[in-house]
């Protein structure tokens, strides 16, 4: 568990750009951004897909996507408004598997998405 690139930022065996930590969530820039901001939110606590979410990960799931907002309000992303996605397996288009919500700024958002 834990043992994607993502799992390594969070124990910082590699570096990122950190913009946003609590006890539960890191966050940090996407390496290939597709808006002028985006920031990667994953748990420390990993879990690979959606589908493998259980109602015992309801807590962090939640703390997950908060974290994510609590972000766009203390950047001022919040008025103008922005766009949380999470990706979940081939289809989705997930090439990670620890569960990430992609927060995406600074541009308006097209729908419906590619
Ligand atoms: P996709 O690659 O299709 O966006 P995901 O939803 O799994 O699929 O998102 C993984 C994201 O992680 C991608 O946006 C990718 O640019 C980003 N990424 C991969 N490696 C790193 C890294 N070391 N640091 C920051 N972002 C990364």
């Amino acid at each position: 568990m834990g043992d994607t690139i993502f799992g390594k930022i969070v124990r910082r065996e590699i570096p990122a750009d950190i913009v946003y930590e609590n006890d539960d969530v890191l966050a940090f820039r996407d390496l290939n951004p597709q808006a002028p901001v985006h920031v990667l939110f994953v748990p420390k606590r990993a879990i690979a897909t959606l589908n493998d979410a259980t109602p015992a990960d309801a807590e962090l799931i939640g703390k997950l996507v908060l974290a994510a907002a609590d972000y766009a309000k203390r950047e001022g992303f919040d008025k103008e408004g922005y766009r949380t996605v999470i990706n979940c397996n081939e289809h989705g288009g997930q090439t990670v598997f620890h569960l990430h919500v992609h927060l995406l700024a600074g541009r308006r958002m097209h729908w419906p998405p590619g």
